[in-house]
């Protein structure tokens, strides 16, 4: 089964082209406070290693407006500012270099300003998300509706993009979120009705690694199944290495990206003879940074585990004091089971080293 994606327009974040058929491009945001330029920097080094295409860098003062400069020369990936309320920081990120803009229309207050952000980005040809969230719907939308419905949620999106559109200005990507997934889901499906912008999606303020991860696949998976999402984030209050690396989990799995791996590793029954738990959670940590895409399977006994361990580009099956490994579908190597985790872990990096870009 192929996932449709909805057709759109294309818009470029610097050289990374979002929608009208680009892979779906993943993004996540600093947690440093950007006016320690330094520090920003290193967070997105370190999520370039993992792959982030796109980093956005939230702007909530002068200060950081200033640090802007040095981060966007000093690190690989397209940078996006994130403004709320002020409009004149966007005007002044926008004269930094930034490469995206992402602005919540209701809260930056009159449409005068809005224009003022609007002709500043299409001097440079910056493109804009704009973002809408049902917590900062406009008062007169929320008073019409008397709550966040879908429907309030796409009058005020089409309302922003109007005003944005009324200056022919057309590099626009658009978000809605909501704290429910459902709501964001219908949302989306009453927005594409309306416009051929790319989205930007997410569910917002997922949680912590574990239940954050869960309830971003679930929604995503939801959206995703729609063809409604054309650049990700997943939120998670945890290192933002972790969100992109979910991201790609998530990706992988419903076949819509290849990067990284695709771990599989079963559950473990009563057959396992092996710590089966704690050396599958050590050998993916040994090898989470792997970039090529490459399926690794685990498995816990001889019964299943080699019929699995087949279909994987590489994986093992323990058995009683050894493991087997196995490597594109063929019986490969025995290993003792106190070399388990080391060598497979060796074997699993020098398939990784195999595959062609
Ligand atoms: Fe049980 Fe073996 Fe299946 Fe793991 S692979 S769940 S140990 S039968």
């Amino acid at each position: 089964m192929e996932f449709k994606r909805r057709k759109t327009k294309q818009i470029k974040i610097g050289d990374v082209p979002i929608g009208g058929g680009a892979p779906i491009v993943v993004q996540s945001m600093t947690k440093t406070d950007t006016r320690d330029a330094q520090a920003t920097i290193l967070q997105i080094k370190r999520l370039e290693m993992v792959g982030c295409e796109i980093i956005r860098i939230a702007v909530p003062d002068k200060e950081s407006v200033d640090s802007l400069e040095e981060i966007i020369k000093k690190v690989n990936i397209p940078v996006i500012a994130d403004i709320h309320f002020d409009y004149r920081l966007a005007v002044e990120s926008i004269k930094k270099g930034v490469h995206g803009l992402r602005i919540n229309p209701g809260n930056i207050g009159s449409k005068t300003r809005i224009k003022e952000v609007v002709k500043a980005a299409k001097d440079k040809g910056v493109p804009i998300r704009v973002g809408v969230n049902a917590g900062s719907l406009e008062k007169d939308i929320l008073e019409k509706y008397g709550k966040a419905s879908p429907e309030a949620l796409v009058e005020s999106a089409l309302k922003n993009i109007r005003i944005i559109g009324e200056m022919d200005f057309h590099l626009m990507k658009v978000s809605i979120k909501a704290s429910d997934v459902l709501r964001t889901l219908e949302s989306l499906k009453l927005l594409a009705q309306h416009v051929d912008y790319p989205f930007h999606a997410g569910i917002t303020e997922a949680g912590p690694l574990f239940s954050g991860s869960v309830k971003s696949s679930a929604g995503l998976a939801l959206i995703l199944k729609e063809g409604l999402a054309d650049t990700i984030r997943i939120s998670l209050t945890a290192p933002p290495e972790e969100e992109v690396r979910a991201a790609y989990m998530i990706l992988s799995s419903l076949g819509l990206r290849k990067r990284g791996l695709n771990f599989v590793s079963c559950p473990v029954c009563g057959r396992c003879r092996v710590d089966l738990p704690e050396m599958a959670v050590e050998i993916e940590n040994r090898i989470k940074d792997i970039k090529k895409p490459l399926t690794v399977a685990v498995m816990g006994c001889e019964v299943n585990g080699p019929g699995e361990a087949r279909e994987a580009d590489i994986g093992i099956a323990c058995g009683k004091g050894y493991g087997l490994i196995f490597k594109h579908g063929k019986s490969f190597r025995k290993v003792k089971a106190e070399d388990m985790v080391d060598e497979f872990v060796k074997e699993v990096k020098a398939a990784a080293k195999e595959i062609k870009k």
